[in-house]
């Protein structure tokens, strides 16, 4: 079957360089060119017989492949049933003038598409160039980008105004009042700490994010650093009166390739979630073990117990398989709310909480497992969570195993 293309796509050839290239051997490379855009171009035609439709004369290999052209001069009606671009692209045949629109696709794969019309001069048959580009990812990045602004102005305005609110009355009728001021200002120290809190979040989350393609360098013993940072939780554990124990290889290091602090981070943010979500008198169990393989996904014998519970088990970011890496598997096992399986997939978004969680008296960010999961990302690792209501949660990142040099 003969497929529509650039009528001098075949004879495409780069000129020789000692010649002086002719007016056809640019025109073969134009047409060379035009065929490799990744963006879908079209020429589109109307005979001159009254009514007669816009067929379409010329398009690249993109356009082939979206519009599922088969045939040289398909009718444009046949290919692109969208009646605004039809209109959009007749509109510039009938007057000459050049158009841009966006239209989306419809139906549960939707995607968003810039078309360009250009008349094309000089040519009595009345053609036109028809380009479309494909926006869907920079329209969801764009949407991202806003709903994270608006979420993280709103997390910031909340404390904003409960602090502004409370210097108002300290300035109004609580003026002489001693008491009312020694706790309004003790509220307003948390608000501005939870101000701080999230400022702090944010910063590491842009910081991690424009660094997370660039893989991390060194290599840390992981077991060290999850004692350091127990030690660093002991005073809140003592508070709350949750205790925090660590199980890992004696006398052995335990080494992971990639950047100590980050690794730090990743830890002290889940064994903080840990106790956050724990009620007292409980204990949090953490595990550090060698030469792990990465396996989380597997639903495994126990997927049906763990749904009937109203739990489950789900898989947060998964490593590009081999099956040779070995990984330091860091398991975090608490005994608190636990977490419903509706809610296992979303724990990573940024500022996602889950509806009716408590977190005591110090309000979480929402953040944190948002900044674990890029740390993991960047090492290349994994990070699973398995959960059931009322019985604890158990949160396992996989970090691939390095050598001290
Ligand atoms: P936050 O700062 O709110 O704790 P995170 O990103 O660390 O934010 O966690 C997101 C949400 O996941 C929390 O708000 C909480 O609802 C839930 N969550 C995280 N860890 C646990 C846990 N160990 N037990 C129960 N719920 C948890």
């Amino acid at each position: 079957m003969a497929v529509l293309s650039f009528p001098w796509r075949k004879s495409a050839a780069l000129p020789d360089s000692a010649a002086t290239p002719t007016a056809n051997d640019r025109l073969s490379l134009l047409a060379a060119v035009v065929d490799l855009l990744p963006d879908p171009v079209l020429i589109v035609q109307r005979a001159a017989m009254p009514n007669a439709p816009v067929r379409v004369m010329a398009s690249n290999a993109a356009a082939q492949e979206l519009l599922r052209i088969r045939g040289d001069g398909e009718s444009l009606i046949a290919v692109l049933r969208h009646p605004e671009v039809l209109g959009t692209v007749e509109n510039t045949l009938a007057t000459g003038e050049g158009r841009t629109m966006t239209y989306e696709t419809g139906g549960p794969q939707s995607r968003a598409f810039r078309v360009w019309t250009k008349m094309l001069e000089n040519d009595a048959r009345q053609s036109a160039l028809v380009v479309l580009r494909d926006e869907t990812d920079a329209r969801r990045l764009e949407r991202m980008r806003a709903d994270f602004l608006a979420n993280a102005s709103h997390e910031l305005r909340t404390p904003l105004a409960s602090i502004t609110a409370y210097v108002e009355t300290l300035q109004g009728h609580a003026r002489d009042d001693i008491e009312a001021r020694d706790r309004f200002l003790a509220i307003m120290s948390v608000q501005a700490r939870r101000m701080g809190r999230l400022i702090d979040d944010l910063m590491s989350l842009s910081r991690i994010e424009l660094n997370e393609r660039v893989p991390p360098s060194g290599v840390c013993d992981v077991a060290l650093v999850a004692r350091e940072v127990i030690d660093g939780l002991l005073p809140v554990c003592s508070g709350k009166n949750v205790r925090l124990q660590l199980t890992a290889p004696a006398g052995s290091q335990v080494v992971a390739s990639g950047e100590r602090d980050q690794i730090a981070q990743v830890m002290q943010n889940l064994i903080d979630n840990a106790v956050k979500y724990a009620p007292e008198g409980t204990t949090v169990l953490i595990s550090v073990n060698a030469s792990a393989s990465f396996e989380p996904e597997a639903e495994g014998p126990d997927a049906n117990v763990l749904r009937e519970q109203g739990g489950g088990r789900v898989c947060l970011v998964s490593p590009e398989r081999s099956h040779e890496q070995r990984y330091v598997m860091v398991r975090i096992a608490d005994q608190g709310s636990g977490i419903a399986r509706e809610h296992l997939p979303r724990l990573t978004e940024r500022f996602y909480r889950v509806p009716g969680q408590k977190s005591g008296e110090i309000g979480g960010t929402g953040l944190g497992l948002a900044i674990v999961k890029h740390i993991v990302n960047r090492h290349r690792g994994g990070l699973a969570v398995e959960s059931v209501p009322g019985q604890g949660t158990v949160f396992a990142v996989f970090l691939p195993q390095g050598e001290f040099g």
